[in-house]
């Protein structure tokens, strides 16, 4: 199990270094928000407004965003804005009664899905999706056990901080938890033998929860593994893994919080790039483009013995202005062609980051699909190096470029910008990287 890694967040014994208008809002929100609270940066930053990829301060510096995928249409898209408003003026009330906006929307969406993927239900965040698709599996299955990769990250409620390894040690994980590796093509015996070996580690897992008593319940993956480091080749590597678990039992749930809504480019969902149909998708982030919505898409027959003996409920989740808001991020996905770009630029992206790894000794794999990339930062030494990434990332800040690392160590750069990002956008941000790495 991994210790959370924390490389990029702002420590408060650089709080005296601060401008005197950011150490007072620094000391503000440290008197009255909760310890377990972290902030970006060693200089934290402070926006004031957004638009498309960039976002700007107060003092009128612009900021290019390559980290944030909630506003996926772009920040503060004036067809989301105008939707929100215009439904919250007129009507928004819980789910308990008739409204056209979350049938519409359940219709558009499940357009989007497999035929046999039938089945939705809204809440607002991806942890609730995550957590309600876990009831849901063990409903149908009269399992307890879950499967989940060895640096995953699911959510923060109790149930699902428990199946979050990437939390680290002082969140244990639930007894009847098991964890395997990331499918890591350097794991495998070659690059097409990582579906082999991930098939063997959940094998591995079904095995030793059998022996301890164990029923199955699901194997839950972000299809994207982006806590784990991003994996995303070769397409198709989950399908033995999956039925690994179906044939003892189990579910497939496909945890599309970070990889749906068109981010891989060359589709709506990670999971269709490994040619699967899911039992249970959850979904959440990009959902909304920052109004909270999030909510499972399940096989109609994986809900029934939980609709005859549960009920769903969600006060907010999928209320008419979450519906309003989701509805027109479908709208400009189709409109603004953001899936094409998304494939486009990030292929653009990706050729980019493996030209700088040829000149830059910092940069070592490069890995990703669409406009989501890992790319492994490496020390003097040759070793994966979160102190460089994290000297990186804070250097990347101060030339008003805004990214992140993750993965296991931390080491691996995410860059998983808005889907409006331009070539133009990935070039600049190659050349702040080329510069930043030259003189890091
Ligand atoms: N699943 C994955 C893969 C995630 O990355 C996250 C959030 N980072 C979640 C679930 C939880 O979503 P939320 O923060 O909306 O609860």
């Amino acid at each position: 199990m991994s210790v959370p890694v924390m490389i990029n967040a702002f420590d408060s014994r650089n709080a005296a270094n601060l401008d005197e208008r950011t150490r007072d809002l620094v000391e503000r929100r440290q008197r009255v928000l909760g310890q377990p609270y972290r902030m970006f940066y060693e200089e934290p930053v402070h926006f004031d407004w957004a638009s498309g990829v960039r976002l700007y301060d107060a003092a009128g510096n612009t900021y290019l965003d390559a980290y944030n995928n909630v506003p996926c249409v772009g920040h503060c898209h004036p067809r989301v804005v105008a939707a929100i408003a215009e439904q919250a003026a007129r009507l928004n009330v819980h789910t308990r009664y008739l409204d056209e906006s979350i049938v519409g929307y359940a219709e558009r969406l499940l357009a989007h899905f497999p035929a046999e993927t039938n089945r939705l239900m809204l809440t607002c965040t991806g942890s609730e999706a995550n957590d309600l698709a876990l009831r849901i599996a063990r409903n149908h299955t009269g399992g307890t056990g879950f499967i989940v990769t060895a640096n995953a990250y699911h959510g923060i409620s109790h149930a699902i901080a428990a199946m979050s390894p990437s939390l680290g040690l002082n969140v244990p994980l639930a007894v009847d938890v098991r964890t395997v590796a990331a499918p890591d093509p350097r794991l495998a015996a070659s690059p097409e033998a990582v579906g082999a070996f991930f098939e063997r580690e959940v094998r591995t897992a079904i095995a030793d929860m059998q022996r301890h008593g164990i029923r199955p319940a699901a194997l839950l993956v972000d299809t994207i593994f982006s806590s784990d480091g991003v994996f995303s080749e070769p397409a198709g590597f989950l399908a033995g893994a999956v039925a690994a678990i179906r044939e003892a039992g189990g579910l497939f749930i496909a945890d599309e919080v970070q990889a749906g809504f068109g981010r891989m480019g060359s589709h709506m969902w990670g999971f269709q790039r490994h040619g699967l149909v899911p039992d249970l998708v959850t979904m959440g982030k990009p959902m909304g483009n920052g109004y909270p919505i999030a909510g499972v898409v399940a096989r109609e027959e994986v809900l029934e013995r939980f609709a005859r003996e549960a009920r769903y409920f969600n006060t907010f989740g999928g209320n008419p202005v979450a519906c309003a808001a989701a509805t027109a991020v479908l709208d400009i996905l189709r409109d603004e062609d953001l899936l094409a770009n998304a494939a486009t630029v990030g292929a653009h992206m990706k050729a980019g980051f493996e030209a700088l790894s040829k000149r830059h000794d910092t940069i070592g794999d490069v890995r990703g699909q669409g406009l989501f990339l890992g790319v492994d930062i490496l020390g003097a030494d040759g070793a994966p190096s979160p102190g460089v990434a994290g000297d990186l990332v804070n250097a990347l800040r101060r030339r008003r470029v805004l990214i992140s690392a993750s993965g296991p160590l931390g080491h691996v750069l995410k860059i998983r910008p808005p889907l409006p990002f331009s070539i133009a956008d990935a070039d600049e941000l190659l050349q702040v990287c080329d510069e930043v790495l030259a003189n890091l």
